[in-house]
Protein backbone atom coordinates (compact mmCIF):
# COMPACT_ATOMS: atom_id res chain seq x y z
CA UNK A 1 0.00 0.00 0.00
CA UNK A 2 1.20 3.54 -0.43
CA UNK A 3 1.58 5.91 1.46
CA UNK A 4 -1.54 7.84 1.48
CA UNK A 5 -3.30 4.77 1.55
CA UNK A 6 -2.00 4.34 4.78
CA UNK A 7 -2.03 8.00 6.52
CA UNK A 8 -6.54 6.88 5.22
CA UNK A 9 -6.27 3.71 6.83
CA UNK A 10 -4.73 5.02 10.24
CA UNK A 11 -6.69 8.04 10.33
CA UNK A 12 -10.29 6.19 9.78
CA UNK A 13 -9.26 4.48 13.17
CA UNK A 14 -8.37 7.06 15.26
CA UNK A 15 -10.74 8.22 17.89
CA UNK A 16 -11.52 12.25 17.52
CA UNK A 17 -9.40 14.37 18.77
CA UNK A 18 -5.90 11.95 18.73
CA UNK A 19 -3.49 13.92 16.77
CA UNK A 20 -1.36 11.61 14.17
CA UNK A 21 2.74 12.58 14.29
CA UNK A 22 4.04 10.68 11.17
CA UNK A 23 7.45 9.45 12.59
CA UNK A 24 9.44 9.42 9.09
CA UNK A 25 12.86 9.22 10.78
CA UNK A 26 15.41 7.15 8.27
CA UNK A 27 12.83 7.55 5.22
CA UNK A 28 13.82 9.81 2.72
CA UNK A 29 12.17 13.28 1.71
CA UNK A 30 10.51 11.88 -0.86
CA UNK A 31 8.37 9.72 1.21
CA UNK A 32 7.63 12.36 3.65
CA UNK A 33 6.79 14.70 0.31
CA UNK A 34 3.69 11.75 -0.33
CA UNK A 35 2.19 12.06 3.39
CA UNK A 36 2.81 15.81 3.12
CA UNK A 37 0.67 15.48 -0.37
CA UNK A 38 -1.90 13.21 1.59
CA UNK A 39 -2.67 16.43 4.01
CA UNK A 40 -0.22 15.04 7.11
CA UNK A 41 1.64 18.15 8.69
CA UNK A 42 3.40 16.72 11.84
CA UNK A 43 6.23 14.87 11.73
CA UNK A 44 8.38 13.47 13.96
CA UNK A 45 12.20 12.70 14.08
CA UNK A 46 14.85 11.38 16.31
CA UNK A 47 17.91 12.32 14.89
CA UNK A 48 18.98 16.04 15.11
CA UNK A 49 21.14 16.15 12.14
CA UNK A 50 19.07 14.57 9.87
CA UNK A 51 15.69 16.65 11.36
CA UNK A 52 17.64 19.83 10.00
CA UNK A 53 17.78 18.44 6.70
CA UNK A 54 14.64 17.33 6.11
CA UNK A 55 13.37 20.95 8.00
CA UNK A 56 14.80 23.07 5.61
CA UNK A 57 14.33 20.84 2.32
CA UNK A 58 10.37 20.08 3.02
CA UNK A 59 7.65 23.09 3.12
CA UNK A 60 7.59 25.83 5.94
CA UNK A 61 4.07 24.74 7.56
CA UNK A 62 5.22 21.20 8.85
CA UNK A 63 5.05 21.15 12.88
CA UNK A 64 8.31 19.22 13.41
CA UNK A 65 8.68 17.41 16.57
CA UNK A 66 11.27 16.08 17.92
CA UNK A 67 10.92 12.07 19.77
CA UNK A 68 14.30 11.10 20.33
CA UNK A 69 16.97 11.39 22.93
CA UNK A 70 17.82 15.10 22.96
CA UNK A 71 21.34 15.87 23.95
CA UNK A 72 21.94 19.36 25.22
CA UNK A 73 24.40 19.90 23.40
CA UNK A 74 22.40 19.46 20.76
CA UNK A 75 19.25 22.18 21.39
CA UNK A 76 20.55 24.79 19.74
CA UNK A 77 20.15 22.97 16.26
CA UNK A 78 16.51 22.53 16.50
CA UNK A 79 15.17 25.55 18.78
CA UNK A 80 14.48 27.31 16.41
CA UNK A 81 11.42 25.60 14.60
CA UNK A 82 10.78 22.94 16.59
CA UNK A 83 7.14 22.54 17.72
CA UNK A 84 7.03 20.21 20.39
CA UNK A 85 9.89 17.76 22.31
CA UNK A 86 8.31 14.83 23.24
CA UNK A 87 11.65 13.37 25.66
CA UNK A 88 12.43 15.87 28.31
CA UNK A 89 13.63 13.65 31.30
CA UNK A 90 16.08 15.97 33.01
CA UNK A 91 16.14 19.45 34.67
CA UNK A 92 19.43 19.94 32.74
CA UNK A 93 17.85 19.53 29.32
CA UNK A 94 14.88 21.72 30.51
CA UNK A 95 17.42 24.36 31.42
CA UNK A 96 19.16 24.54 27.84
CA UNK A 97 15.88 24.28 26.39
CA UNK A 98 14.79 27.51 27.84
CA UNK A 99 18.28 28.52 27.38
CA UNK A 100 18.14 28.41 23.68
CA UNK A 101 14.60 29.23 23.43
CA UNK A 102 15.66 32.47 24.78
CA UNK A 103 18.04 33.33 22.00
CA UNK A 104 15.24 32.49 19.58
CA UNK A 105 12.27 34.49 21.52
CA UNK A 106 10.49 31.60 21.70
CA UNK A 107 8.21 29.45 24.24
CA UNK A 108 9.40 25.67 23.07
CA UNK A 109 6.79 23.06 24.23
CA UNK A 110 7.86 19.83 25.94
CA UNK A 111 6.65 16.68 27.27
CA UNK A 112 7.89 14.30 30.10
CA UNK A 113 9.42 11.17 28.94
CA UNK A 114 8.29 8.62 31.82
CA UNK A 115 9.64 5.38 31.86
CA UNK A 116 7.15 2.81 33.17
CA UNK A 117 8.34 0.42 30.25
CA UNK A 118 10.13 -3.28 32.17
CA UNK A 119 12.79 -2.89 29.61
CA UNK A 120 15.95 -1.32 30.74
CA UNK A 121 16.90 1.89 29.33
CA UNK A 122 18.61 4.86 30.33
CA UNK A 123 15.81 7.42 29.37
CA UNK A 124 12.64 8.49 30.94
CA UNK A 125 11.95 9.89 34.56
CA UNK A 126 10.14 7.15 36.54
CA UNK A 127 7.00 8.37 38.33
CA UNK A 128 8.61 8.94 41.22
CA UNK A 129 11.47 10.77 39.53
CA UNK A 130 8.66 12.88 37.58
CA UNK A 131 6.83 13.92 40.48
CA UNK A 132 9.95 14.75 42.35
CA UNK A 133 11.23 16.68 39.67
CA UNK A 134 7.87 18.41 39.26
CA UNK A 135 7.61 19.29 43.32
CA UNK A 136 11.02 20.68 43.55
CA UNK A 137 9.37 23.34 41.27
CA UNK A 138 13.02 24.54 39.86
CA UNK A 139 11.39 24.31 36.40
CA UNK A 140 8.90 27.19 37.18
CA UNK A 141 12.05 29.25 36.75
CA UNK A 142 12.30 28.17 32.94
CA UNK A 143 9.77 30.64 31.19
CA UNK A 144 10.70 29.68 27.63
CA UNK A 145 9.66 25.89 28.47
CA UNK A 146 6.25 25.49 28.73
CA UNK A 147 5.46 21.49 29.92
CA UNK A 148 2.10 20.75 27.75
CA UNK A 149 1.71 17.00 29.03
CA UNK A 150 3.47 13.61 29.52
CA UNK A 151 5.21 10.71 26.81
CA UNK A 152 6.26 7.16 27.24
CA UNK A 153 6.94 4.02 25.37
CA UNK A 154 5.41 0.60 26.77
CA UNK A 155 6.86 -2.51 27.04
CA UNK A 156 7.83 -4.15 23.47
CA UNK A 157 6.28 -7.27 24.20
CA UNK A 158 3.37 -9.53 22.08
CA UNK A 159 1.45 -9.72 25.50
CA UNK A 160 -1.67 -6.66 25.09
CA UNK A 161 -2.15 -7.09 28.95
CA UNK A 162 1.05 -5.87 29.73
CA UNK A 163 0.98 -3.01 27.10
CA UNK A 164 -2.38 -1.99 28.53
CA UNK A 165 -1.20 -1.59 32.07
CA UNK A 166 1.57 0.19 31.26
CA UNK A 167 -0.92 2.93 29.16
CA UNK A 168 -2.68 3.02 32.13
CA UNK A 169 -0.03 3.64 34.88
CA UNK A 170 0.65 6.37 32.03
CA UNK A 171 -2.73 8.01 32.19
CA UNK A 172 -3.14 7.79 36.09
CA UNK A 173 -0.15 9.74 36.70
CA UNK A 174 -0.83 12.37 33.90
CA UNK A 175 -4.33 12.83 36.08
CA UNK A 176 -2.77 12.94 39.37
CA UNK A 177 0.02 15.29 37.83
CA UNK A 178 -2.18 17.53 36.09
CA UNK A 179 -4.10 17.78 39.45
CA UNK A 180 -1.20 18.55 41.72
CA UNK A 181 0.64 20.67 39.24
CA UNK A 182 -1.19 21.88 36.53
CA UNK A 183 -4.50 22.54 37.24
CA UNK A 184 -5.42 26.05 35.87
CA UNK A 185 -3.20 25.06 33.00
CA UNK A 186 -5.14 24.28 29.87
CA UNK A 187 -2.15 23.50 27.90
CA UNK A 188 -1.18 20.48 29.86
CA UNK A 189 -3.02 18.73 28.03
CA UNK A 190 -0.75 16.28 25.64
CA UNK A 191 -0.52 12.19 26.07
CA UNK A 192 1.73 11.09 23.50
CA UNK A 193 1.50 7.23 23.60
CA UNK A 194 1.13 4.71 21.11
CA UNK A 195 3.49 3.20 18.04
CA UNK A 196 2.93 1.63 14.92
CA UNK A 197 2.19 -1.82 16.84
CA UNK A 198 0.53 -0.51 20.24
CA UNK A 199 -1.45 2.62 19.47
CA UNK A 200 -5.25 0.98 19.37
CA UNK A 201 -4.50 0.22 23.22
CA UNK A 202 -2.95 3.62 23.58
CA UNK A 203 -6.31 5.21 22.29
CA UNK A 204 -8.37 3.28 24.57
CA UNK A 205 -6.24 4.32 27.14
CA UNK A 206 -6.12 8.36 26.88
CA UNK A 207 -3.84 9.01 24.72
CA UNK A 208 -4.55 11.69 22.54
CA UNK A 209 -1.02 11.56 20.48
CA UNK A 210 -0.04 9.08 18.46
CA UNK A 211 3.60 8.50 17.29
CA UNK A 212 3.48 6.01 13.95
CA UNK A 213 6.46 5.11 11.55
CA UNK A 214 6.96 1.71 10.09
CA UNK A 215 2.75 1.37 9.85
CA UNK A 216 2.67 4.80 7.41
CA UNK A 217 5.78 4.67 5.85
CA UNK A 218 6.90 0.90 5.56
CA UNK A 219 10.05 -0.72 7.96
CA UNK A 220 12.80 1.79 8.28
CA UNK A 221 16.31 0.76 6.48
CA UNK A 222 19.24 1.59 9.20
C1 LIG B 1 10.60 5.18 16.06
C2 LIG B 1 9.70 5.69 17.12
C3 LIG B 1 8.30 5.62 16.99
C4 LIG B 1 7.60 4.97 15.82
O1 LIG B 1 7.73 3.58 15.85
P1 LIG B 1 6.93 2.63 14.82
O2 LIG B 1 6.97 1.31 15.48
O3 LIG B 1 7.69 2.67 13.54
O4 LIG B 1 5.56 3.18 14.67
C5 LIG B 1 7.53 6.18 18.00
N1 LIG B 1 8.08 6.77 19.07
C6 LIG B 1 9.41 6.85 19.23
C7 LIG B 1 9.95 7.51 20.45
C8 LIG B 1 10.26 6.31 18.27
O5 LIG B 1 11.58 6.40 18.46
Amino acid sequence: MSVAENLKDIRSGLHPGVELVAVSKFHPCEKLKEAYDAGQRIFGESRVQELCGKQSTLPDDIEWHFIGHLQTNKVKYIAPFISLIHAVDSLRLIEEIDRQAKKCQRVIDCLLELHIAQEETKFGLTPEQCIRLLAEGKWREYGNVRVCGLMCMASNTPHENIVRKEFEKAESLFNEIKRDFFNDAEYFCIKSWGMSHDYAIAQDCGSNMVRIGTAIFGEREY
